[in-house]
């Protein structure tokens, strides 16, 4: 079955992050910055034709980040969720397909061991709960709930304001069930993730740092939430509780993070949403255009290196030169080395498991090993071997 919207995926070193999306389309700029006008946006011709339609509306989306590492599975932000009274009409007792699409994207709710809200606003909380016989209960049952202490802090002393039905709806329920921790804004997930602490938009607001093999990415939560934010950092989003203390935290992580190799996923960016900070005159842009390590290799790209070693297996035989000797050695790494892309193939892996929920990483591994190694090596070995052979012969004659 098809997702709502397409499903992406990102390599950092051994860690994936995929981004399921709730919702994704045009408004006017004005509804999240004051100086949003078309004619302003339209100004930055490079937010075209992603992040701009060419009339001058910004194009956004809310969607989840699902970070595995180290064998966890986080989510990263709850979206907007359904069933719940809300201010805005497009959010409204909304009736989307959100779980059903993270579900086909690998992730039934009842894999997550980890929520992170990286803070507490309406549109990063919504899937925390689900309407169940008229009572709000957490959607994800096996999980621990992250959200920053001075956050909920911060929160939990502010009574009144259009985010306080989602604190009873959608955060007091998690509580309740005790399965909130309260963390601190630069709390360590697992040896590959932790958060950032980049306050301002609220006063607990994290982003979240993922490190591995030597690659390095950043969710943004709300520091941003339009790329045109990278060419004016000044502009403060309508929903900043500190307006100043955001400008200087973007500032800062504009700066820090541009011209570095550091894939960035705004959490309110519209697809292709990752990209990286580049210096641009007196402030920076957002270049999508990514180095293909970062892009998911496409499956078909897997058979190429034993599709070479077969080819020159067959020259090598049938050329005979001593030194061609090598060649079925070349083979079988070439063999081997499908079997290792395939078993690493965290596609493949989902595919299987989603009928399979108990299936190992090590059974998967074994399984390709078995499957695209030994008994196409066994197979080659006792038939197509002496059976080329026998062809050689006959040919030379
Ligand atoms: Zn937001």
């Amino acid at each position: 079955m098809a997702t709502t919207y397409p499903v992406t995926r990102w390599k950092v070193g051994s860690a994936t992050i995929t981004r399921v999306v709730e919702i994704e389309g045009p408004s006017p700029g004005t509804f999240l910055f004051a100086e949003a006008t078309p004619e302003r946006l339209l100004q930055h011709a490079w937010l075209q034709p992603h992040f701009l339609t060419p009339d001058g509306r910004t194009l956004g989306a809310i969607h989840a980040f699902v970070i595995e590492s180290a064998g966890r599975v986080i989510v990263v932000d709850t979206c907007v969720g359904n069933d719940k009274p809300r201010e805005m009409k497009a959010w409204h007792m909304r009736q989307g397909r959100f779980l059903e699409d993270l579900a086909e994207a690998g992730y039934p709710r009842e894999r997550v061991d980890t929520v992170l809200c990286t803070h507490l606003h309406v549109d990063h909380v919504g899937w925390t709960t689900m309407r169940v016989d008229g009572r709000w209960l957490p959607t994800f049952p096996n999980a621990r709930y992250l959200f920053a202490r001075a956050e909920w802090e911060h929160w939990s002393g502010e009574p009144e304001g259009p985010d306080r039905d989602a604190r009873n709806d959608s955060v007091r329920p998690v509580i309740d069930a005790a399965l909130a921790d309260f963390v601190e804004p630069d709390h360590r997930i697992t040896p590959e993730v932790r958060l950032l602490p980049t306050p301002g938009h609220t006063p607990g607001h994290v982003s979240v740092h993922v490190a591995s093999a030597g690659e390095e990415a950043i969710i943004t939560g709300d520091l941003m939430h339009h790329p045109v934010q990278c060419a004016e950092p000044a502009w403060a989003s309508r929903f900043d509780v500190d307006p100043d203390a955001a400008r200087a935290t973007r500032h800062a992580f504009l700066a820090q993070h541009a011209d570095q190799p550091v894939l960035v996923l705004g959490t309110h960016f519209a697809t292709p949403t990752a990209g990286r900070i580049v210096k641009s005159g007196e402030a920076w842009r957002f270049d999508t255009s990514l180095p293909a390590r970062a892009r998911e290799a496409p499956e078909l790209m897997l058979f190429l290196p034993s599709f070479i070693m077969a080819v020159l297996g067959v020259i090598g035989y049938s050329g005979r030169a001593s030194w061609w000797g090598i060649i079925p050695a070349l083979l079988a790494i070439g063999f081997l080395g499908f079997a290792l892309a395939m078993a690493a193939s965290r596609k493949d892996y989902d595919n299987v498991r989603r009928q399979y929920p108990k299936y190992t990483r090590r059974e998967h591994v074994l399984t390709h090993v078995l499957l695209y190694f030994l008994l196409p090596g066994l197979v080659w070995g006792f038939f197509g071997l002496p059976w080329l052979d026998h062809w050689i012969n006959w040919l030379r004659h």
